[in-house]
């Protein structure tokens, strides 16, 4: 069995979409994080694509590496990891479609069915507070019954206004009474005593994790303030590779972490940081912003990690998405099914991809 072929399809709401195919007719999808996508299908089609072709898609760690090492020089943060991201994951699909099973199956088993999700609710920076309790009353009313707000500050604004963060942190709780799960997200936008002082004050109020509390690259001021606060402190959105997840969890002493399987360097790379968060007695609760290809990856992985047991981020269903695909991902009362067909379990309408994809 040979690659014969790498697409990249660009969606009009930001998405990169990656095809896979092969001699034989069996095709894989992947995505890649939607952050830049010209830049990422110049990527995968002028740096990745080249070494793919020809080879066997069922070798998919040798690839792994073969991409990886090979285009090192290239960037091992950003756009590169990415890339891989897009083709490991359709590597991923294509192999469950020839043995025909669900990567969950692959990966040794699942320990769960269904998946308990979380509200990530984002743009705390620019609502006011009624507007974050109206949205977060907008989410529960979808199923859900776990929540996270996000500011959305980033690391270039630093402590712009965190009164007003804990007002909002503060009524939402209120909104949803104290045995709701309820995290917060500093988006990096904290200096580390900003931090550490919100953190004690939100914990008196009931959090279930604080995320990214200060800049993202700050690792000696993300483990002062996961010493000083008992909420677990999550981070790792902005890492790439096992490697830098070591450092993450050595350096930074996160409690939970975070990586994104489309932008870590795909399943086999995030399955890789799984085992070393379990190595390490963290949480493993990923990141993720694309609710189709990204988050049936993402379930795959969950459900055959048996830490990986807290709820999972999830921005909610996109109907527009959900058309490109013939049966999408399960979602109810708070849930995602992880599906049971082969491989990622997700089958592209060709023609509805065609339709809706930006011509380049
Ligand atoms: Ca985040």
């Amino acid at each position: 069995m040979k690659i014969t072929d790498v697409t990249v399809s660009l969606l009009p709401w930001g998405s990169v979409f990656v095809q896979v195919h092969t001699d034989e007719g069996v095709q894989g999808i992947g995505e890649c994080s939607p952050m830049n996508g010209p830049v990422l299908a110049h990527f995968v089609e002028t740096a990745l694509k080249p070494l793919v072709l020809g080879e066997d898609p069922l070798d998919v760690d040798r690839l792994w590496r073969k991409m990886f090492f090979r285009t090192y020089k290239l960037g091992v943060m950003g756009v590169q990891p990415e890339a891989i991201s897009g083709i490991d994951i359709a590597l991923w699909d294509i192999r469950g479609k020839v043995t025909g099973l669900p990567i969950w199956k692959l990966l040794g088993g699942r320990y769960r069915e269904k998946v308990l999700m979380y509200a990530s609710i984002g743009g705390g920076a620019r609502m006011s507070v009624e507007e974050m309790v109206q949205k977060v009353a907008q989410y529960q009313e979808k199923g859900f019954r776990a929540f996270k707000i996000r500011m959305d500050w980033r690391a270039d604004r630093q402590d712009v206004d965190p009164e007003k963060d804990f007002r909002m942190f503060v009524a939402v709780r209120k909104f949803l009474g104290d045995a709701v799960p309820l995290s917060f997200d500093a988006n990096n936008g904290y200096s580390v005593s900003t931090a550490i002082s919100q953190g004690r004050r939100f914990e008196d109020y009931g959090i279930y994790h604080f995320e990214e509390p200060v800049p993202q690259y700050d690792y000696g001021g993300l483990a002062q303030v996961a010493e000083a606060l008992d909420v677990p402190i999550a981070a790792g959105e902005h890492e790439y590779t096992r490697w830098q997840f070591r450092d993450l969890i050595l350096q930074a002493k996160v409690d939970i972490v975070q990586p994104d399987v489309v932008k870590c360097a795909g399943i086999s790379e995030m399955w890789r940081i799984g085992v070393l968060a379990e190595t390490f007695h963290k949480h493993f609760v990923p990141h993720q912003t694309q609710p189709t290809i990204g988050t049936a990856a993402n379930l795959h992985v969950v459900a055959a990690l048996q830490h990986a047991s807290r709820p999972q981020e999830f921005t909610g269903e996109r109907p527009e998405l959900n058309a490109l695909f013939r049966e999408p991902l399960r979602f109810e009362d708070g849930y995602l099914f992880v599906p049971d067909r082969p491989g990622l379990g997700l089958e592209l309408d060709e023609e509805a991809l065609r339709a809706v994809r930006v011509e380049r």
